[in-house]
């Protein structure tokens, strides 16, 4: 299997202990590229740092939209100055809009008018970087969309992660051309099964949003090789070879992300 993995967060602490291993270990099990989002200032530091030690390691930089509406303005712009300065990231990511109320986002949607500030702020960087954009959604899908569509990215290289939102928002994401990126619990969840059935392979990417959702029950960390189980069940939808599916996959990685 050729595995690519376009969402994962490796620099969060459940890794800490015993990453060399982890890496080790998935790119025995045929890991080729795990594109690691960063989503705080101090997370962008160590995805970086991540990127310069393992070669299977590709750096993305972002700004998970709960915090970014949460930091100081002045703090936000800096940290853009300092993600613009890269040169060798391969994507602006993690960004978005987040209106759930829940432990990870307590002011649920009253920060919109903030978040989406700083979301505009992230898309003109992919537009000036000329960079793929991974985008979080989450029952902000419709605003997600409209921003980008009224963005040069609408042209763009955008990929939606674990996209939640309803069918025909699916079809227009997959309409204006964008990807999607199926999270490997989509052994689990029939809305993401519906994606990768409607989707055109060229438009579909691997991922796991790891250390969250594993598919085993009984692993809770998860890791870029279990995309494995995403990639048979994607494969059985799709009637194709889970081997063959792998290779599509990572031909789409390369078009994506390798100048
Ligand atoms: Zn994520």
């Amino acid at each position: 299997m050729l595995i690519v993995d376009v969402h994962a967060h490796l620099d969060f602490e459940e890794y800490d202990n015993d990453l060399d291993k982890v890496v080790t270990e998935n790119q025995a099990a045929g890991v080729k590229a795990i594109v690691n989002n960063g989503v705080t200032p101090e997370s962008n530091r160590k995805v970086l740092e991540l990127a310069k030690k393992y070669n299977i390691i590709k750096p993305a930089l972002g700004f998970y939209p709960v915090w970014a509406s949460q930091a100081k303005e002045e703090d936000f712009d800096k940290e853009l100055e300092f993600i613009s300065k890269q040169n060798n990231i391969v994507a602006i990511g993690e960004v978005g809009l987040d209106y759930i109320k829940g432990d990870d986002n307590p002011h649920g949607d009253k920060y919109k008018h903030e978040m989406k500030a700083c979301f505009e702020k992230l898309i003109k960087l992919a537009e000036k970087k000329k960079l793929p954009i991974i985008c979080h959604s989450r029952r902000a899908e419709l605003d997600v969309i409209e921003m980008l569509e009224s963005s040069s990215m609408k042209k763009g290289k955008v990929i939606m992660h674990c996209f939640m939102g309803r069918q025909h928002l699916v079809k227009r994401i997959l309409d204006n051309g964008w990807s999607m990126s199926i999270p490997c619990i989509v052994t689990k969840l029939q809305q993401l099964q519906l994606i990768a059935q409607m989707a055109p392979i060229e438009q579909i990417f691997t991922e796991t949003d790891a250390p969250y959702m594993s598919p085993y029950s009984d692993i809770k960390r998860n890791e870029p090789r279990f995309i494995v189980e995403g990639l048979k069940k994607i494969a059985e939808i799709k009637k194709l070879d889970a081997e063959e599916l792998s290779k599509m996959i990572y031909m789409n990685y390369q078009k994506m992300f390798l100048k």
